[in-house]
């Protein structure tokens, strides 16, 4: 008895061209990688756009040591698609229609997190790229590709309003940010701050602004002022400006901070009023330093959040139809990507680069 086993359906498998590193320091480049044949709860999607993640970016040079990555790695979990075919037992879908992928293609679905919805915190989730895959061996291959083959219940309708290129990155953006301004309540009157303007965070404030908050944005360039505006902002604080700060002092119900640079957090917590929550979803390579008191004064909590479970990702996306939200998107040919990867390490994108995969048919 192995712990990972095999599925007991035998899988028949084809072949899909695809964009993989070969290790950590190489940049992408094509590559075929073989996918199952649907199975009677699986639907094929053919791959039209998917969005670039900065966790593509780190797996991708090996840089989470709690998550080491197997080459060859195919990144990608911002998917949008259409259905080329679908098992028998599927209902949810048929061919033609456009569907998504996100960050989870499978979980054990009995576990506490799983009967709760909450399929991310599942110990046995299976992520889209870099996860052991147990219909083929080795490890699950993401989004840059041609086609993908994935559970039912891990699939996600896209309203049929919505750019395809700017919904691919509601997938994990769209829902990072959403999911926690949910938990904590976040609706109509209430002030919520977003600290740092980039992929995460433009959505943030769309969110938040569509959920009908008082939205301000925290940003050390006041460059990014009118665009923050622009996005949905109904202030903007430079953050590095004490006078501006103080002004915020016991005020925020809520907090996002999309951060993943090195910063001072007390900052932001002492704007909280009574029971405030600021949530993390930016990951710092060091730790957090965090004063005691920043939180003991006014009982307020600091908190982590990863993605959203398929249930609450499906109310995001039929949000964010409603409401007509999609992420700002650069549309890049899959060829353009490792130049896309070093303007995203200097932060040179507004505010997500997404793949139209019809140009890997060329390669
Ligand atoms: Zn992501
Ligand atoms: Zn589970």
């Amino acid at each position: 008895m192995t712990t990972t086993q095999v599925s007991s359906e035998a899988h028949t498998q084809y072949k899909t061209k695809a964009y993989a590193a070969a290790n950590a320091k190489s940049s992408l480049a094509p590559i075929t990688i073989p996918r199952r044949d649907p199975g009677e709860h699986d639907v094929q999607i053919e791959i039209l756009f998917c969005g670039i993640c900065h966790s593509d970016f780190h797996t991708v040079r090996g840089e989470w040591s709690a998550m080491p990555t197997v080459y060859p790695c195919v990144p990608g979990h911002e998917i949008v698609g259409r259905v080329t075919k679908v098992g028998s037992e599927v209902t949810k879908f048929k061919t033609g229609d456009i569907a998504a992928v996100g960050c989870m293609v499978d979980s054990d679905g009995n576990c506490p997190e799983c009967q709760a919805g909450l399929e991310q915190y599942c110990p046995h989730m299976t992520l889209t790229y870099n996860s052991p895959d147990v219909h083929l061996g080795g490890i699950t291959y993401g989004g840059y590709s041609d086609s993908i083959v994935v559970k039912d219940h891990f699939v996600l309708q896209v309203p049929s309003n919505l750019n395809l290129a700017g919904a691919a990155p509601l997938l994990c953006a769209g829902i990072t940010t959403y999911s926690p301004m949910r938990h904590w309540g976040v609706t109509k009157g209430k002030k919520v701050g977003v600290v740092g303007l980039g992929g995460l965070g433009h959505m943030a404030v769309k969110i938040a602004h569509a959920l009908g908050a008082h939205v301000v944005v925290f940003t050390t360039s006041p460059n990014k002022k009118e665009d923050a505006l622009r996005l949905g902002a109904d202030e903007v604080v430079i953050s590095r400006n004490t006078d501006e700060m103080s002004k915020h002092v016991n005020s925020f119900d809520f907090i996002l901070d999309a951060v993943s640079a090195e910063h001072d957090i007390n900052a932001y917590l002492q704007l909280l009023h009574r029971d405030g929550n600021m949530t993390l979803v930016g990951a710092p390579d060091k730790p957090h330093a965090v004063a005691a008191f920043s939180l003991i004064f006014k009982r307020r909590s600091l908190s982590g959040s990863n993605i959203g479970g398929i249930e609450e990702t499906q109310e995001m996306l039929d949000f964010c139809g409603k409401n007509n939200i999609t992420a700002d998107v650069e549309v890049i040919p899959i060829q353009k990507v490792n130049e896309a990867y070093e303007r995203m390490s200097r932060a040179d994108v507004k505010y997500r680069f997404s793949i139209d995969m019809a140009s890997l048919k060329s390669e």
